[in-house]
């Protein structure tokens, strides 16, 4: 089915509402990393540059019992974007019910959509309240189309017409890109903290790739299907799953050794060990000298490369260096390489090697899940709108 692109529109004049992802981590007031704020720019200076009426709405963190915080307020954000956008005029408003009226090529900042109740559960009475904002509804956060919320998703049923924005079409267009056709031999990295919230994705990479390397706390459960890996941070509940997984597809590339530590701390000193010597006290941070070689030798010769998540404690600098040396390999490789998801987000930052990945996803959960083949709320809602859009000779 198809969906409509904000860029096939004529949008001057009108009221249009945009649902960017302005998620990013704000310390006392100051953003730290704008990452997000970039990549959701280009669409809010077209709608300006087209002269539309622009509404920004946008969720930040996750405020408790949809209630004010004012550490999750949008209102950084706006200033943020006022410094940026200096050509016209923004506003900052926190009523929904009565909004300020802007003119044509103007903004206006909507409080974050988390303080309104009924938000996270899709609610319909809200729905409806959003849909009347606007003329045009153009959903643009592709790091919050997994979520069927009133502003991602409830909002399509009650709004003339919803379309996609162009962040949201090009990240759908780099997935599709990386999954359907790749160059191979094609070599996808998963790590972080927990196999559970990656086994859908692993399963799925393990299917398309050549290559499956498995980092972090992910990799430690496959090594507990063979080893007694100490205290080493592990899903005991996932191991029989990791085996199952393992002996069905044989390009799962598990670490041959590690970097240890026995306390999980910023100055823990690190030793390699294979994993048949580890103790009971001790715990896998990192991966060891002898598996870097051999996975960068296996991305010095990928054509495609999925990236998600660090291989070890890179906070901690003695368990740095594996996810160092591969996002570094990946930097310097020439295919074509795909990273996404939090924590890969602050490592790129980190090493400083955003130039040279040829596609970050702003995406998390929605990057995992698009991989995964799920299709997400946010798309299933703009077909419906759009088929609907057919029946009522919008189009
Ligand atoms: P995720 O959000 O699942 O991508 O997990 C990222 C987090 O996993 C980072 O904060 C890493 O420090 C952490 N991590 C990676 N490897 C390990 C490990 N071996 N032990 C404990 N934490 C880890």
């Amino acid at each position: 089915m198809k969906i409509r692109n904000m860029n096939e529109i004529n949008i001057t004049g009108k009221r249009v509402l945009i649902r960017c992802d302005l998620n990013v981590p704000i310390k006392n007031g100051i953003i730290q990393s704008d990452a997000r704020i970039l990549a959701s720019l280009p669409t809010i200076e077209l709608a300006v540059r087209n002269k539309a009426k622009v509404i920004i709405m946008s969720h930040l963190g996750q405020p408790k019992n949809e209630c004010y915080e004012k550490k999750y307020s949008l209102f950084p954000i706006f200033e943020y974007l006022k410094k940026k956008i200096h050509y016209t005029k923004v506003y900052f408003s926190n009523d929904y019910s009565n909004i300020i009226a802007i003119n044509p090529g103007e903004i206006l900042v909507l409080e974050n959509v988390r303080f309104n109740s009924g938000e996270l559960k899709n609610d319909a009475i809200l729905s409806k309240k959003y849909a009347k904002l606007c003329d045009i509804f153009v959903m643009d956060a592709f790091g919050s189309a997994h979520r069927k919320q009133a502003s991602t998703y409830g909002i399509g049923s009650f709004v003339n017409v919803a379309c996609a924005g162009p962040l949201l079409i090009s990240e759908i267009t780099m997935l599709k890109k990386v999954l359907k056709n790749p160059k191979r031999p094609m070599v996808s990295i998963v790590g972080g903290a927990k196999v559970s919230t990656k086994f859908n994705v692993l399963n799925k990479l393990a299917n398309i790739s050549d290559h499956v390397v498995v980092g972090g706390g992910i990799a430690n459960t496959f090594l507990a299907i063979d080893y007694d890996i100490g205290k080493s941070l592990h899903e005991s509940e996932f191991i029989l799953k990791a085996k199952k997984l393992r002996d069905k597809h044989n390009n799962i590339i598990i670490p041959i050794d590690s970097r240890i530590g026995k306390n999980f701390s910023h100055t823990e000193p690190s030793t390699i060990k294979s994993p048949s010597k580890i103790k009971k006290n001790e715990e896998i941070m990192d991966f060891g000298d002898e598996t870097i070689k051999k996975v960068i030798n296996i991305l010095e010769h990928a054509q495609t490369i999925i990236w998600n998540g660090p291989v070890g404690v890179f906070e901690f600098p003695n368990f740095r260096k594996g996810t160092e040396k591969i996002a570094k390999t990946i930097a310097n490789n020439s295919g074509f390489s795909i990273a996404g998801g939090g924590d890969t987000l602050s490592v790129i930052d980190m090493f400083d090697i955003k130039n040279k990945i040829s596609y970050i996803s702003t995406g998390g959960g929605a990057f995992l899940e698009f991989i995964e083949g799920k299709k997400l709320p946010a798309i299933e809602m703009l077909e419906k709108n759009f088929s609907q859009q057919i029946l009522n000779n919008i189009v």
